[in-house]
């Protein structure tokens, strides 16, 4: 069987180093807020480009702290509105209900998966605030147009780059782009902890300052406390195995990269729908960090029962959009076509850095010999 994602293998490419540093934080007996943290906060600031990165307890901390410390600076209100993809992970909109901010769920664009800034354009009033941009499958959204639409109506940008370490447009990250951005450093992610981590990073020091004490009980110096903060670190310990695995991530990234291109010029069946032209090259996918590899079919149920028989375990992402949710039943009446044609066709196959040329071409066979069905 060829696995969706085989994360065991994927450390154990580290195992000796990881260990290391592993072993360096339990000899240090300092467990929290160390030199470990500080020092992946820098080089993770410095891989993006930015000024600052703030280590937070994980990916929704990351969004949801970001949109709390913008509450505390009073450049949002509750009330506000949020646009936001809405077919986006639930993580994105949990972010901005948690701060009582009000999410305007709009359309994507029904190729590149992200929002476009021709919907998002047209869902902007005198309430919304801003705009919370999901860069989903590891896909950058068209943050150029995103930024000028925002300072066009004074709106703030989020990215959510849980999905898309390494992504850039224009010579500049996922990350870089909006007035700050989250990023997820779960397992399974492109840059992944062996536990649960996250990031903000931004160019904005008094957010950046905001955002280290909300998630230290609101408090910038021991026993002080400015804000009603909540407890969200990141432990030294998951610092000292990203910083191992960041310097790996650009040559992760690459294999992705290389194994999305034999997937777009191998796959040739014609009712599946891939990500990325058959033309393309290294050079055209570096707005792609690969997350996933999601390709669309009509028949999409049957191809997940072909390739589990040809022994190729796939996952769909995600199979109910936020707004059918039982989390939201209030959305559960409100109609987002493209967003539910994408969930009934999206279908995801194994991409990761340790897939071998011999299982990558297994996957294009079994996707090629999959029977076009009879209609
Ligand atoms: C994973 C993910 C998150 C949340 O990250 P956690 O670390 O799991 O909290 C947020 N947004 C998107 C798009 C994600 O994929």
């Amino acid at each position: 069987m060829i696995s969706f994602l085989d994360l065991k293998l994927i450390n154990n490419q580290y195992r000796d180093t990881l260990i290391e540093a592993a072993t360096r934080v339990i000899d240090s007996g300092w467990y929290m807020q160390g030199t470990e943290v500080h020092a992946f906060e820098e080089e993770f600031a410095a891989w993006c480009g930015t000024e600052h990165c703030i280590g937070v307890a994980n990916g929704l901390d990351a969004l949801t702290l970001t949109l709390k410390a913008w509450k505390e600076l009073g450049r949002l209100k509750e009330g506000d509105e949020v646009i936001v993809p809405a077919n986006t992970y639930i993580a994105s909109i949990l972010a901005i209900t948690e701060n009582r901010l009000k999410p305007v769920l709009v359309e994507p664009d029904e190729t590149t998966y992200n929002l476009c800034p021709e919907k998002t354009a047209t869902a902007i009033n005198s309430n919304t605030k801003a705009i919370l941009a999901v860069h989903l499958y590891g896909q950058i959204a068209p943050m150029p147009d995103i930024m000028a639409l925002a300072k066009t109506h004074n709106l703030l940008v989020l990215e959510d780059s849980a999905q898309a370490h390494g992504a850039a447009t224009k010579g500049k990250k996922a990350g870089n782009w909006g007035d700050a951005s989250g990023f997820s450093f779960y397992p399974g992610k492109n840059l992944g902890a062996l536990g649960d981590a996250g990031a903000v990073t931004t160019n904005d020091p008094e957010l950046a300052k905001t955002i280290r004490a909300l998630g230290n009980y609101g408090s910038h110096k021991k026993y002080e406390n400015l804000y009603q903060g909540v407890n969200s670190r990141l432990d030294e310990i998951q610092a000292a195995l990203l910083r191992v695995k960041l310097y790996y991530l650009d040559a992760e990234t690459q294999r992705r990269r290389e194994i999305a291109l034999a997937y777009a010029q191998g796959i040739e069946n014609p009712v599946i729908i891939q990500p990325i032209g058959r033309d393309a090259n290294l050079a055209s996918v570096q707005n792609h960090a690969f997350h996933l590899y999601v390709v669309r079919t009509g028949t999409r149920d049957a191809l997940q029962q072909h390739l589990l028989n040809a022994g190729v375990q796939t996952m769909i992402h995600y199979p109910i959009p936020p707004h059918l949710q039982q989390a939201y039943s209030d959305w559960n009446t409100h109609s987002y076509p493209v967003t539910e044609d994408i969930h009934q066709q999206v279908l995801s196959l194994p991409i990761s850095p340790v897939m071998t040329d011999e299982q990558v071409q297994k996957v294009i066979e079994s996707c090629n010999d999959f029977p076009v069905p009879n209609r």
